[in-house]
């Protein structure tokens, strides 16, 4: 098994487009398809056609490409069964806990509820990648459009879980102000702090946060951290549970 290749680039206005290629079977695929053309452009630049789209979820901002990627290249569109309808071009859908080869690459969906209801994320496992899209971002999580913040903390447990060394891909750049709005929720993290600070620096040079990693955001993400006594002391919510703890941090997100 020879490492797959990524090529990460932003598009629309903070949209992460994120091509997978696996050099042995020449297998490129596009992890949603934000916007055609700069998906075309990616994939040329580095010489690859697109063979997949691995689709995470039904928004305009991650389908928008399908169907002009599909004509140019005939590709596969692959994507969450709850959610077939909504997604242009479907060719394959997916399940939570089924999985695929991509090459020799074993891919495990995990569905993860909460942004939309049938949002999913694809998991190589040997690779150690997961794509997280909207589900999990750097310092932050979707916002709840489709599920309340319940089946959002059980969709980020079962992320979580994941080995530690797992490289996370993310659906939009929206770090800095993740940054900004975690220190004010777990404001003694050391960790944070100085994360803040490299985000801050690295933004305001024009480079990217992605990607993270599952130990990083286990210990800076404050989605992740609602069992934190820190965090609970915080918020004075030392006696609530997890699931209202979590509830409270992204009530707070949505107002900062
Ligand atoms: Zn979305
Ligand atoms: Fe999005």
């Amino acid at each position: 098994m020879s490492p797959l290749d990524l090529e990460v680039f932003l598009c629309r206005s903070d949209n992460f487009g994120v091509l997978v290629h696996d050099p042995e079977t020449r297998f490129t695929a596009s992890i949603d398809a934000p916007d055609a053309a700069a998906v075309i452009s990616a994939a040329e630049r580095r010489g690859w056609k697109i063979t997949h789209i691995f689709t995470t979820h039904h928004h305009t901002d991650h389908v928008e490409g399908n169907l002009a990627l599909k004509e140019r290249y005939d590709c596969e569109i692959v994507g969450p069964i709850n959610e077939a309808v909504a997604i242009p071009g479907l060719d394959k859908t997916m399940a939570d806990g089924d999985s695929f080869l991509f090459g020799d690459h074993t891919v495990k969906v995990i569905e993860t509820p909460g942004h939309t209801a049938g949002h999913i994320c694809y998991h190589f496992v040997d690779d150690k990648l997961l794509f997280a899209a909207d589900t999990l971002f750097a310092l932050g999580c979707g916002r709840l459009f489709e599920r309340p913040a319940a089946d959002m903390w059980h969709s980020l447990q079962k992320l979580a879980v994941l080995p530690d060394e797992t490289a996370i891909y993310f659906g939009h750049e929206y770090t800095l102000s993740n940054a900004r709005f975690a220190l004010t929720i777990d404001p003694d993290n050391e960790r944070l702090k100085s994360r803040a600070a490299d985000i801050e620096a690295l933004r305001a040079e024009g480079k990217f946060t992605i990607p993270t990693t599952l130990s990083m955001e286990k210990e800076t993400n404050p989605f992740l951290r609602a069992a934190d006594p820190a965090i609970r002391r915080n918020l004075l919510m030392e006696t609530r549970t997890n699931e209202e703890v979590f509830a409270e941090i992204r009530k707070r997100k949505d107002n900062f």
